[in-house]
């Protein structure tokens, strides 16, 4: 699997679209200081998912939309694809040429592709789960990590190695299936709750049921002697009478 390309738009300083092609003798990105190399880094962590806006080197996340110059106003919308070569099928699908894209848009909305179709985040990183690509992933390394894994801030530098065995995706997918579990054993929990309420709302209708096929019993006694007692007394009435 290959990095094609990326295309920046309205991304921090890339107010206008971008697109760095990374052919095979491409090997790295040179400029002066503050021309933007780091923030081509940072596009990449941003469209892969990363989701901390400290991670990018900002205050807030709507702060990587262009924000103007004293030429040309703020932009409205940032948005950043990479594309990836994939005809040795290294990510599982059956696409050629995979184009993952993240879009911010002033108003607060956001919106993930993957080939131009709208997805979820999850998606994506389900996608590239195995192949140790993501927005923290030990590839793709910001000039402030070098620094956390030297001082091994926050276990930063087990966390590589973890990366870099494919323990992490390990890690990810148990930490995935405990949240589920404690999901599942909170609606367990709704359902005993439930059936406690159920069991104690069936022994009431139970007992409403005895008594109304009482009720029902007694009635139809009732009419059974009703209808005894008109016959005898109509038979006492019909007695002739002697002279
Ligand atoms: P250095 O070599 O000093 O690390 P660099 O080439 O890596 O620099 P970056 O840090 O990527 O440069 O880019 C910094 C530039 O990006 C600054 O000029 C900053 O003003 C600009 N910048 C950051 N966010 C935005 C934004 N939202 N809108 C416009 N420009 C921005």
């Amino acid at each position: 699997m290959r990095l094609k390309s990326l295309e920046i738009k309205g991304f921090k300083s890339f107010a206008n679209e971008t697109v760095l092609h990374f052919n095979a003798d491409v090997t790295g990105v040179v400029g002066p200081n503050g021309s933007g190399k780091s923030n081509v880094v940072d596009a990449i962590r941003w469209v892969l998912g990363e989701q901390k806006s400290s991670q990018l080197r900002l205050d807030k996340m709507a702060s990587i939309i262009f924000n103007g110059t004293k030429k040309r106003k703020e932009g409205q919308m940032a948005q950043v694809t990479l594309t990836f070569d994939n005809t040795k099928n290294v990510l599982p699908t059956d696409y050629t040429s995979v184009a993952i894209s993240r879009i911010l848009y002033r108003s607060g909305e956001s919106e993930y592709r993957l080939n131009g179709v709208s997805c979820r985040l999850k998606d994506i990183t389900s996608l590239f789960l195995d192949t140790g690509i993501g927005p923290d992933s030990y590839a793709i390394i910001a000039l402030n990590m070098v620094e956390d894994m030297l001082s091994d801030r926050e276990q930063a530098r087990r966390k590589m190695f973890e990366q870099a065995a494919g323990v992490s995706k390990y890690k990810a997918r148990k930490h995935e299936t405990q949240q589920k579990l404690e999901a599942t054993a909170a609606d367990l929990d709704r359902v005993e709750d439930l059936l406690f309420e159920i069991t104690d709302q069936l022994k009431k209708l139970e007992k409403q049921a005895d008594r109304a096929q009482k009720y029902y019993e007694l009635k139809a006694e009732y009419k059974t002697i009703s209808v005894e007692l008109a016959v005898n007394n109509l038979a006492s009435h019909k007695k002739p009478t002697r002279n």
